[in-house]
Protein backbone atom coordinates (compact mmCIF):
# COMPACT_ATOMS: atom_id res chain seq x y z
CA UNK A 1 0.00 0.00 0.00
CA UNK A 2 1.47 3.61 -1.23
CA UNK A 3 1.68 5.97 1.87
CA UNK A 4 1.37 8.46 -0.31
CA UNK A 5 -1.60 9.42 -3.03
CA UNK A 6 0.85 11.31 -4.74
CA UNK A 7 4.40 12.72 -4.53
CA UNK A 8 5.07 16.36 -5.69
CA UNK A 9 8.77 16.72 -6.58
CA UNK A 10 10.03 19.91 -6.42
CA UNK A 11 8.39 23.17 -4.67
CA UNK A 12 8.30 26.03 -7.03
CA UNK A 13 5.95 27.84 -8.69
CA UNK A 14 4.19 24.29 -10.40
CA UNK A 15 5.30 22.10 -7.37
CA UNK A 16 3.45 24.26 -4.85
CA UNK A 17 1.05 24.95 -6.45
CA UNK A 18 0.16 21.28 -7.11
CA UNK A 19 0.49 19.92 -3.66
CA UNK A 20 -1.65 22.84 -2.97
CA UNK A 21 -4.22 21.94 -5.00
CA UNK A 22 -3.80 18.13 -3.95
CA UNK A 23 -4.41 18.98 -0.14
CA UNK A 24 -7.45 20.67 -1.13
CA UNK A 25 -9.21 17.81 -2.69
CA UNK A 26 -7.79 15.77 0.41
CA UNK A 27 -5.66 13.79 -0.89
CA UNK A 28 -2.41 12.50 0.89
CA UNK A 29 0.18 14.26 -0.36
CA UNK A 30 3.99 14.84 0.18
CA UNK A 31 5.94 17.46 -1.50
CA UNK A 32 9.74 17.73 -1.26
CA UNK A 33 12.32 20.43 -2.57
CA UNK A 34 16.20 19.85 -2.36
CA UNK A 35 16.78 23.39 -1.03
CA UNK A 36 14.95 25.54 1.85
CA UNK A 37 12.09 27.49 1.44
CA UNK A 38 12.73 30.93 -0.03
CA UNK A 39 15.97 29.98 -2.23
CA UNK A 40 17.19 31.81 -4.94
CA UNK A 41 18.31 28.66 -7.09
CA UNK A 42 15.57 27.75 -9.26
CA UNK A 43 12.97 30.05 -11.50
CA UNK A 44 10.80 31.32 -9.17
CA UNK A 45 12.34 34.20 -7.23
CA UNK A 46 12.72 38.21 -7.71
CA UNK A 47 9.64 40.06 -6.43
CA UNK A 48 6.99 40.31 -9.47
CA UNK A 49 6.02 38.27 -12.54
CA UNK A 50 3.51 39.53 -15.16
CA UNK A 51 0.33 38.18 -15.91
CA UNK A 52 -1.51 39.28 -19.22
CA UNK A 53 -4.19 37.67 -21.39
CA UNK A 54 -3.51 39.32 -24.81
CA UNK A 55 -0.97 35.70 -25.27
CA UNK A 56 1.68 36.90 -27.96
CA UNK A 57 3.30 33.51 -27.69
CA UNK A 58 0.22 31.73 -29.20
CA UNK A 59 -3.83 32.31 -28.75
CA UNK A 60 -4.09 28.84 -27.28
CA UNK A 61 -2.85 29.89 -24.31
CA UNK A 62 -5.51 32.04 -23.90
CA UNK A 63 -8.42 30.11 -22.19
CA UNK A 64 -5.89 28.24 -20.08
CA UNK A 65 -5.54 31.75 -18.82
CA UNK A 66 -8.77 33.14 -18.33
CA UNK A 67 -8.78 29.64 -15.84
CA UNK A 68 -5.25 31.09 -14.30
CA UNK A 69 -6.64 34.33 -13.40
CA UNK A 70 -9.94 32.77 -12.05
CA UNK A 71 -7.64 30.26 -9.53
CA UNK A 72 -5.30 33.26 -8.78
CA UNK A 73 -8.60 35.35 -7.54
CA UNK A 74 -9.09 32.00 -5.58
CA UNK A 75 -6.58 31.91 -3.78
CA UNK A 76 -6.76 35.43 -2.80
CA UNK A 77 -10.16 34.84 -1.16
CA UNK A 78 -9.20 31.53 0.33
CA UNK A 79 -5.80 32.96 2.09
CA UNK A 80 -7.21 36.39 2.58
CA UNK A 81 -4.02 38.22 0.81
CA UNK A 82 -2.97 40.09 -1.96
CA UNK A 83 -1.17 38.09 -5.09
CA UNK A 84 -2.51 39.69 -8.45
CA UNK A 85 -2.22 43.61 -8.75
CA UNK A 86 -3.82 44.64 -12.17
CA UNK A 87 -1.78 47.57 -13.66
CA UNK A 88 -2.44 46.76 -17.72
CA UNK A 89 0.19 46.54 -20.03
CA UNK A 90 1.92 48.54 -22.86
CA UNK A 91 3.55 45.63 -25.34
CA UNK A 92 4.82 48.14 -28.04
CA UNK A 93 7.04 47.41 -31.28
CA UNK A 94 8.54 48.72 -34.31
CA UNK A 95 6.38 48.06 -37.75
CA UNK A 96 6.70 43.98 -38.11
CA UNK A 97 6.50 43.46 -34.39
CA UNK A 98 6.09 39.68 -33.62
CA UNK A 99 5.24 40.73 -30.17
CA UNK A 100 2.53 43.38 -31.31
CA UNK A 101 1.30 40.93 -34.20
CA UNK A 102 0.77 38.07 -31.84
CA UNK A 103 -1.25 40.29 -28.99
CA UNK A 104 -3.40 41.56 -31.31
CA UNK A 105 -4.31 38.19 -33.05
CA UNK A 106 -5.17 36.99 -29.45
CA UNK A 107 -6.94 39.52 -28.78
CA UNK A 108 -8.97 39.17 -32.07
CA UNK A 109 -9.20 35.43 -31.86
CA UNK A 110 -10.47 35.60 -28.05
CA UNK A 111 -12.58 39.00 -27.71
CA UNK A 112 -9.73 40.42 -25.40
CA UNK A 113 -10.20 44.36 -24.46
CA UNK A 114 -7.37 46.10 -25.94
CA UNK A 115 -6.64 49.15 -27.19
CA UNK A 116 -4.18 50.14 -30.00
CA UNK A 117 -2.03 53.34 -29.59
CA UNK A 118 0.73 55.15 -31.31
CA UNK A 119 3.56 56.85 -29.96
CA UNK A 120 2.29 59.97 -29.29
CA UNK A 121 -0.87 58.45 -27.80
CA UNK A 122 0.83 55.97 -25.53
CA UNK A 123 3.30 59.21 -24.20
CA UNK A 124 0.05 61.26 -23.28
CA UNK A 125 -1.86 58.33 -21.73
CA UNK A 126 1.54 57.12 -19.85
CA UNK A 127 4.24 60.22 -19.94
CA UNK A 128 6.89 57.79 -18.81
CA UNK A 129 7.32 55.97 -21.87
CA UNK A 130 8.52 57.75 -25.02
CA UNK A 131 8.32 55.57 -27.56
CA UNK A 132 9.84 56.15 -31.39
CA UNK A 133 7.20 57.40 -33.92
CA UNK A 134 6.66 54.64 -35.54
CA UNK A 135 6.15 52.22 -33.21
CA UNK A 136 3.01 50.52 -32.73
CA UNK A 137 1.57 49.71 -29.18
CA UNK A 138 -1.07 47.39 -27.76
CA UNK A 139 -2.89 48.41 -24.00
CA UNK A 140 -5.03 45.36 -22.78
CA UNK A 141 -5.72 46.29 -19.31
CA UNK A 142 -6.48 42.79 -17.41
CA UNK A 143 -2.90 42.47 -17.11
CA UNK A 144 -1.18 42.73 -13.73
CA UNK A 145 1.74 41.62 -11.16
CA UNK A 146 2.08 38.20 -9.13
CA UNK A 147 4.22 38.33 -6.51
CA UNK A 148 5.80 35.17 -6.65
CA UNK A 149 7.69 34.87 -3.21
CA UNK A 150 4.08 35.22 -1.61
CA UNK A 151 2.52 32.97 -3.44
CA UNK A 152 4.80 30.24 -3.04
CA UNK A 153 4.62 30.67 0.49
CA UNK A 154 0.79 30.90 0.19
CA UNK A 155 0.58 27.61 -1.36
CA UNK A 156 2.69 25.34 0.50
CA UNK A 157 1.13 27.15 3.84
CA UNK A 158 -2.64 26.21 3.12
CA UNK A 159 -1.42 22.84 1.97
CA UNK A 160 0.35 21.81 5.03
CA UNK A 161 -2.87 23.82 6.93
CA UNK A 162 -4.57 21.02 4.89
CA UNK A 163 -2.76 18.07 6.26
CA UNK A 164 0.11 17.92 3.21
CA UNK A 165 4.12 16.68 4.48
CA UNK A 166 6.30 19.12 2.82
CA UNK A 167 9.97 18.00 3.48
CA UNK A 168 12.80 20.74 2.63
CA UNK A 169 16.30 20.06 1.80
CA UNK A 170 15.34 16.43 0.69
CA UNK A 171 16.82 16.08 -2.97
CA UNK A 172 15.30 13.20 -5.14
CA UNK A 173 17.89 11.18 -6.59
CA UNK A 174 15.60 8.78 -8.54
CA UNK A 175 11.67 8.19 -9.53
CA UNK A 176 10.66 4.76 -10.27
CA UNK A 177 7.62 2.81 -11.52
CA UNK A 178 6.91 -0.55 -9.25
CA UNK A 179 3.87 -1.15 -10.67
CA UNK A 180 0.97 -0.13 -8.79
CA UNK A 181 3.51 2.57 -7.12
CA UNK A 182 5.97 4.60 -7.50
CA UNK A 183 9.27 5.28 -5.32
CA UNK A 184 11.16 7.85 -4.84
CA UNK A 185 14.67 7.58 -3.42
CA UNK A 186 15.76 10.72 -1.52
CA UNK A 187 19.77 11.55 -1.83
CA UNK A 188 20.05 10.09 1.82
CA UNK A 189 19.13 6.90 0.65
CA UNK A 190 15.81 6.75 2.19
CA UNK A 191 12.78 6.14 -0.18
CA UNK A 192 8.83 7.55 -0.37
CA UNK A 193 6.31 5.40 -1.91
CA UNK A 194 3.56 7.24 -3.29
CA UNK A 195 0.88 6.45 -5.85
CA UNK A 196 1.80 9.03 -8.59
CA UNK A 197 4.11 11.61 -8.37
CA UNK A 198 4.50 14.98 -10.18
CA UNK A 199 8.02 15.72 -11.25
CA UNK A 200 8.14 19.83 -10.89
CA UNK A 201 11.79 19.99 -10.73
CA UNK A 202 12.44 23.26 -12.87
CA UNK A 203 15.64 23.19 -14.82
CA UNK A 204 16.73 19.85 -12.80
CA UNK A 205 14.00 18.13 -14.69
CA UNK A 206 16.16 15.96 -17.05
CA UNK A 207 18.02 14.82 -14.16
CA UNK A 208 14.94 12.68 -13.28
CA UNK A 209 13.22 12.41 -16.43
CA UNK A 210 16.71 11.62 -18.61
CA UNK A 211 13.99 11.68 -21.87
CA UNK A 212 13.76 15.19 -21.65
CA UNK A 213 17.23 16.42 -20.92
CA UNK A 214 18.22 16.95 -24.94
CA UNK A 215 15.35 18.85 -25.41
CA UNK A 216 16.13 21.41 -22.84
CA UNK A 217 18.16 24.77 -22.92
CA UNK A 218 18.66 26.66 -19.67
CA UNK A 219 19.79 30.26 -19.73
CA UNK A 220 21.18 32.79 -17.37
CA UNK A 221 18.47 35.70 -17.29
CA UNK A 222 19.49 38.96 -15.30
CA UNK A 223 16.82 41.01 -13.23
CA UNK A 224 17.91 44.68 -12.67
CA UNK A 225 15.96 47.27 -10.63
CA UNK A 226 16.63 51.03 -11.23
CA UNK A 227 16.30 54.02 -9.09
CA UNK A 228 13.41 56.42 -10.65
CA UNK A 229 14.66 59.62 -11.86
CA UNK A 230 11.08 60.76 -11.79
CA UNK A 231 9.37 58.62 -9.26
CA UNK A 232 5.70 60.35 -10.14
CA UNK A 233 5.65 58.91 -13.07
CA UNK A 234 6.60 55.09 -13.06
CA UNK A 235 3.95 54.48 -10.10
CA UNK A 236 1.29 51.68 -10.95
CA UNK A 237 -1.41 54.03 -11.61
CA UNK A 238 0.40 56.04 -13.93
CA UNK A 239 2.58 53.08 -16.20
CA UNK A 240 1.57 49.81 -16.36
CA UNK A 241 3.75 46.93 -17.35
CA UNK A 242 6.01 46.84 -20.23
CA UNK A 243 7.02 44.84 -23.17
CA UNK A 244 9.12 46.52 -25.64
CA UNK A 245 10.22 44.64 -28.60
CA UNK A 246 13.14 46.58 -28.47
CA UNK A 247 15.84 45.64 -31.66
CA UNK A 248 18.24 45.96 -29.04
CA UNK A 249 16.89 43.67 -26.90
CA UNK A 250 13.28 42.91 -26.03
CA UNK A 251 12.78 44.60 -22.53
CA UNK A 252 10.27 44.10 -20.24
CA UNK A 253 9.25 45.25 -16.56
CA UNK A 254 7.19 46.31 -13.90
CA UNK A 255 6.44 50.31 -12.12
CA UNK A 256 7.84 50.60 -9.44
CA UNK A 257 4.66 48.74 -6.95
CA UNK A 258 6.44 48.39 -3.99
CA UNK A 259 9.04 50.70 -3.39
CA UNK A 260 12.13 48.86 -4.78
CA UNK A 261 12.37 50.60 -7.91
CA UNK A 262 11.66 49.54 -11.65
CA UNK A 263 12.45 45.93 -12.32
CA UNK A 264 13.53 45.73 -16.00
CA UNK A 265 14.86 42.46 -17.82
CA UNK A 266 15.51 41.40 -21.32
CA UNK A 267 13.55 38.51 -22.37
CA UNK A 268 16.05 37.06 -25.29
CA UNK A 269 18.22 34.12 -24.21
CA UNK A 270 20.98 35.11 -21.55
CA UNK A 271 24.32 33.13 -21.70
CA UNK A 272 23.58 29.43 -21.64
CA UNK A 273 24.32 27.49 -19.08
CA UNK A 274 25.39 23.94 -18.41
CA UNK A 275 23.34 22.86 -15.67
CA UNK A 276 20.93 23.89 -13.00
CA UNK A 277 23.85 23.62 -10.51
CA UNK A 278 25.90 26.02 -12.66
CA UNK A 279 23.46 29.15 -11.65
CA UNK A 280 24.50 31.42 -9.23
CA UNK A 281 23.86 34.90 -8.10
CA UNK A 282 26.62 36.78 -9.86
CA UNK A 283 24.94 39.77 -11.73
CA UNK A 284 27.01 42.31 -12.29
CA UNK A 285 26.91 46.30 -13.80
CA UNK A 286 27.53 44.30 -17.55
CA UNK A 287 24.13 42.68 -16.83
CA UNK A 288 22.44 46.12 -16.45
CA UNK A 289 24.45 47.81 -19.65
CA UNK A 290 21.93 47.03 -22.73
CA UNK A 291 18.92 47.41 -20.43
CA UNK A 292 19.49 51.01 -19.46
CA UNK A 293 20.06 52.24 -22.51
CA UNK A 294 16.49 50.34 -23.84
CA UNK A 295 15.24 52.56 -20.81
CA UNK A 296 17.43 55.53 -21.37
CA UNK A 297 15.37 55.75 -24.78
CA UNK A 298 11.96 54.26 -23.66
CA UNK A 299 11.70 54.73 -20.29
CA UNK A 300 13.79 57.96 -19.20
CA UNK A 301 11.68 58.55 -16.16
CA UNK A 302 13.02 55.28 -14.62
CA UNK A 303 16.35 54.82 -16.05
CA UNK A 304 18.77 55.83 -12.62
CA UNK A 305 21.01 53.86 -11.01
CA UNK A 306 21.05 50.14 -10.85
CA UNK A 307 20.26 49.82 -7.24
CA UNK A 308 19.59 46.07 -7.18
CA UNK A 309 20.44 43.06 -9.45
CA UNK A 310 19.69 39.55 -9.65
CA UNK A 311 19.90 36.42 -11.71
CA UNK A 312 17.37 33.53 -12.38
CA UNK A 313 16.88 31.17 -15.10
CA UNK A 314 14.81 29.81 -17.83
CA UNK A 315 14.26 26.01 -18.65
CA UNK A 316 13.41 26.67 -22.70
CA UNK A 317 11.81 24.17 -25.12
CA UNK A 318 12.89 23.96 -28.75
CA UNK A 319 9.49 25.50 -29.48
CA UNK A 320 9.05 27.63 -26.21
CA UNK A 321 5.99 25.82 -25.26
CA UNK A 322 5.29 24.03 -21.98
CA UNK A 323 5.87 20.57 -21.27
CA UNK A 324 2.97 19.02 -19.37
CA UNK A 325 1.60 15.48 -19.20
CA UNK A 326 2.55 11.85 -18.01
CA UNK A 327 5.82 10.36 -18.76
CA UNK A 328 5.85 8.17 -21.78
CA UNK A 329 7.28 5.65 -19.70
CA UNK A 330 4.22 5.56 -16.98
CA UNK A 331 1.15 7.32 -16.22
CA UNK A 332 1.87 7.56 -12.59
CA UNK A 333 4.91 9.46 -13.46
CA UNK A 334 3.71 13.56 -14.87
CA UNK A 335 6.08 15.77 -15.86
CA UNK A 336 5.68 19.47 -15.55
CA UNK A 337 7.93 21.76 -16.79
CA UNK A 338 6.17 25.02 -17.86
CA UNK A 339 8.76 27.55 -18.15
CA UNK A 340 10.47 28.55 -21.44
CA UNK A 341 10.58 32.17 -19.48
CA UNK A 342 6.58 32.22 -19.19
CA UNK A 343 5.46 29.71 -16.89
CA UNK A 344 4.62 31.83 -14.13
CA UNK A 345 1.54 33.19 -14.23
CA UNK A 346 -0.20 29.90 -15.21
CA UNK A 347 0.97 28.05 -12.31
CA UNK A 348 -2.84 28.62 -10.66
CA UNK A 349 -4.05 26.49 -12.88
CA UNK A 350 -1.16 24.14 -13.68
CA UNK A 351 -1.91 22.65 -10.23
CA UNK A 352 -5.09 21.85 -10.93
CA UNK A 353 -3.97 20.31 -13.90
CA UNK A 354 -1.47 18.19 -12.06
CA UNK A 355 -3.99 17.00 -9.16
CA UNK A 356 -5.67 15.98 -12.05
CA UNK A 357 -3.60 14.10 -13.68
CA UNK A 358 -1.44 12.58 -10.79
CA UNK A 359 -5.25 11.31 -9.34
CA UNK A 360 -7.43 10.46 -12.41
CA UNK A 361 -5.12 10.37 -14.98
CA UNK A 362 -6.48 12.94 -17.54
CA UNK A 363 -7.64 16.37 -17.29
CA UNK A 364 -10.63 18.57 -19.01
CA UNK A 365 -8.14 21.28 -19.57
CA UNK A 366 -6.64 21.92 -22.79
CA UNK A 367 -3.08 20.82 -23.09
CA UNK A 368 -2.61 19.67 -26.37
CA UNK A 369 0.13 22.36 -27.02
CA UNK A 370 2.47 20.89 -23.86
CA UNK A 371 2.64 17.00 -24.55
CA UNK A 372 5.80 15.76 -22.56
CA UNK A 373 6.48 13.67 -26.25
CA UNK A 374 6.20 15.78 -29.13
CA UNK A 375 9.89 16.15 -29.43
CA UNK A 376 10.74 12.66 -30.59
C1 LIG B 1 14.03 36.06 -14.73
C2 LIG B 1 12.74 35.35 -14.95
C3 LIG B 1 11.62 36.11 -15.23
C4 LIG B 1 10.38 35.50 -15.49
N1 LIG B 1 9.30 36.26 -15.71
C5 LIG B 1 8.09 35.67 -15.87
C6 LIG B 1 6.93 36.47 -15.96
O1 LIG B 1 6.99 37.69 -15.88
N2 LIG B 1 5.74 35.84 -16.11
C7 LIG B 1 5.64 34.49 -16.16
O2 LIG B 1 4.52 33.98 -16.31
N3 LIG B 1 6.73 33.70 -16.05
C8 LIG B 1 7.95 34.25 -15.89
N4 LIG B 1 9.06 33.49 -15.73
C9 LIG B 1 8.95 32.03 -15.79
C10 LIG B 1 8.50 31.44 -14.47
O3 LIG B 1 9.05 32.12 -13.39
C11 LIG B 1 8.81 29.95 -14.47
O4 LIG B 1 8.10 29.37 -15.55
C12 LIG B 1 8.40 29.28 -13.19
O5 LIG B 1 8.88 29.96 -12.07
C13 LIG B 1 8.91 27.84 -13.18
O6 LIG B 1 8.52 27.22 -11.97
P1 LIG B 1 8.94 25.73 -11.65
O7 LIG B 1 8.20 25.34 -10.44
O8 LIG B 1 8.80 24.90 -12.89
O9 LIG B 1 10.53 25.79 -11.38
P2 LIG B 1 11.32 26.27 -10.07
O10 LIG B 1 10.73 27.46 -9.47
O11 LIG B 1 12.76 26.35 -10.46
O12 LIG B 1 11.10 25.10 -9.05
C14 LIG B 1 11.70 23.85 -9.17
C15 LIG B 1 11.98 23.35 -7.78
O13 LIG B 1 12.38 22.00 -7.85
C16 LIG B 1 13.36 21.79 -6.86
N5 LIG B 1 14.09 20.59 -7.24
C17 LIG B 1 14.81 20.42 -8.37
N6 LIG B 1 15.30 19.17 -8.43
C18 LIG B 1 14.86 18.54 -7.32
C19 LIG B 1 15.06 17.22 -6.82
N7 LIG B 1 15.76 16.32 -7.51
N8 LIG B 1 14.51 16.90 -5.64
C20 LIG B 1 13.78 17.80 -4.94
N9 LIG B 1 13.57 19.07 -5.38
C21 LIG B 1 14.10 19.42 -6.55
C22 LIG B 1 14.17 23.06 -6.90
O14 LIG B 1 14.90 23.25 -5.71
C23 LIG B 1 13.11 24.10 -7.09
O15 LIG B 1 12.65 24.64 -5.87
C24 LIG B 1 10.31 34.08 -15.47
C25 LIG B 1 11.44 33.31 -15.17
C26 LIG B 1 12.64 33.95 -14.90
C27 LIG B 1 13.84 33.10 -14.58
Amino acid sequence: MATYDVAVVGLGAMGGAAIYDLAARGQRVIGLDRFPADHTRGSSHGESRIIRLAYFEHPDYVPLLRLAYRNWRALEADTGQAVLLTTGIVEAGPPGSSIVAGSLASSMEHGIAHTVLDAAQVAARFPALTLPQDWTAVFQPDAGILAPERILALHVAAAKAQGAEVLEGAAVTAVRDRGGSVQLTLADGSTVTAGAVVIAAGGWIGELAPQLAPHLRLTRQALVWFQPRRPALVTPDRLPIFMLDDPRTVTYGFPDWCGTGVKAASHDAGRRLNSADAAAQDADAADAEQITEVLEDLLPAAAGPARQMATCFYTRTPDEHFILGPSPDSARIILASPCSGHGFKFASIIGEILADLSTTGTTDKPIGLFSPTRFG
